[in-house]
């Protein structure tokens, strides 16, 4: 306890908060976002064409170093879409950790398609590269160039790897398997916005990617997604289907498909591009957070924080660690919350979710040991 108490003390400390209530991340508005979204107020552009749209398009394909970018109305549906553009077809599986947020799942269920549930590393908290190459050789088998289950006989249609909490995985090794297996990679970029591995952006290393900003999220549009890929077909497919699939014309209605209007609204955009403007500064502050709390815990060994693997640099989005038990973390969890530091354990097992217990699952032993571990702690830019 006293060692909580000390915990408590610091994140006061360093957020300058001698007492009332600190959030675990909330975001900052302190560039242009007023001035921006009153621009698309003033211009009557405030739907899903307008000039911060195209901008935010070309903003992102320059930071991420994507050829194309496709602003979405949010991540989740981001995430359908791009699973669409892999070819994923119902009843068809797409391999994702058990350990991610529930929209990673989800996207995959509105195809149709099933979940299928491979463990993490307890280093990255993201798909385990060597435990999915392990599953695969046990269940998986190639017939005319595509992969399969050899237990349920569906084809394995995608990969969607999550860089959970920001921290990269180790990419290079996930791409070799998923080749071998010839499997498209969808990567889960939702949080990992300023995140790299071996120097290159997360999100450009499978066919496709996807990042959110959703109010919690590094950077935000209030709500609000982005595809990112180098193939130009798909981009403009991925266009073309969140625009109801409407054909380019000055004034007929004529449509080529059922599709979504999945566009971005330009008022998002325009607070997102205000946003993007900071984002460079917000991965330095959290950086220096993640020092912080690093000086910490370094001297109260109760829980370990979580750092980047080599080869990685993280946007530390939300700070990690790792108590010693369920026990001690569901004690952090109550002290920390009862002396109003907002404090969160990770994500419920999607194998262990009601709607998803009927979908293939590998070991998962890595998942289940860090669920009982995992605790968040305040990671809001320092301002
Ligand atoms: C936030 C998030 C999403 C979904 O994004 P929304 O914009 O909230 O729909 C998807 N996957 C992960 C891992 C996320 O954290």
């Amino acid at each position: 306890m006293k060692a909580y108490k000390e915990f408590v003390e610091y994140v006061r400390h360093i957020y300058n908060k001698p007492e009332g209530f600190i959030s675990l991340h909330e975001p900052r508005f302190i560039g242009n976002e007023k001035k921006y979204v009153n621009e698309a107020i003033d211009s009557t552009f405030v739907s899903s064409v307008g000039k911060f749209v195209n901008d935010f398009e070309l903003k992102i394909a320059q930071m991420t170093g994507a050829k194309y970018a496709v602003a979405i109305v949010n991540g989740t549906n981001a995430l359908h879409l791009a699973l669409m553009m892999a070819g994923v077809k119902s009843n068809e599986e797409v391999i994702t950790q058990t350990l991610t947020f529930t929209a990673t799942a989800n996207a995959i269920s509105y195809i149709n398609a099933i979940p299928h549930f491979v463990d993490v590393d307890k280093e990255t908290l993201g798909l385990s590269p060597t435990k999915l190459r392990i599953h695969l050789q046990e269940i998986a088998e190639i017939k005319n160039g595509q992969c399969y289950n050899k237990n349920t006989g569906n084809r394995i249609a995608a990969c969607v790897p999550m860089h959970t909490f920001g921290l990269p995985i180790n990419m290079i090794e996930l791409k070799s398997v998923c080749d071998e297996f010839k499997i498209p990679i969808v990567e889960d970029a939702a949080e990992s916005l300023g995140s790299y591995y071996n120097k290159k952006h997360t999100g450009t290393f499978g066919l496709l990617g996807v990042i959110s900003f959703n109010g919690n999220k590094i950077v935000t549009s209030g709500g609000g997604g982005v595809i990112i890929t180098n193939d130009e077909e798909l981009a403009i497919k991925a266009k073309h289907l969140s625009t109801q699939a409407k054909k380019p014309h000055a004034w007929d209605f004529d449509h080529d498909a059922v599709a979504y209007n999945y566009r971005m609204p330009n008022l998002n955009a325009a607070l997102l591009c205000a946003q993007l403007e900071q984002l460079n500064n917000f991965v330095d502050n959290k950086r220096e957070l993640w020092q912080k709390y690093n000086t910490f815990f370094k001297e109260n060994n109760f829980a370990n924080l979580v750092p980047e693997i080599d080869d990685a640099i993280s946007n530390y989005w939300l700070n990690t660690i790792l108590l010693n038990s369920k026990n001690e973390q569901q004690n952090f969890l109550q002290y920390t919350n009862d002396n109003h530091i907002m404090t969160r354990p990770i994500w419920k097992l999607m194998s262990s979710l009601e709607h998803f217990k009927y979908c293939p699952i590998a070991n998962i032993e890595n998942a289940i040991w860090l669920e009982d571990r995992v605790v968040n702690i305040p990671s809001s830019v320092i301002v």
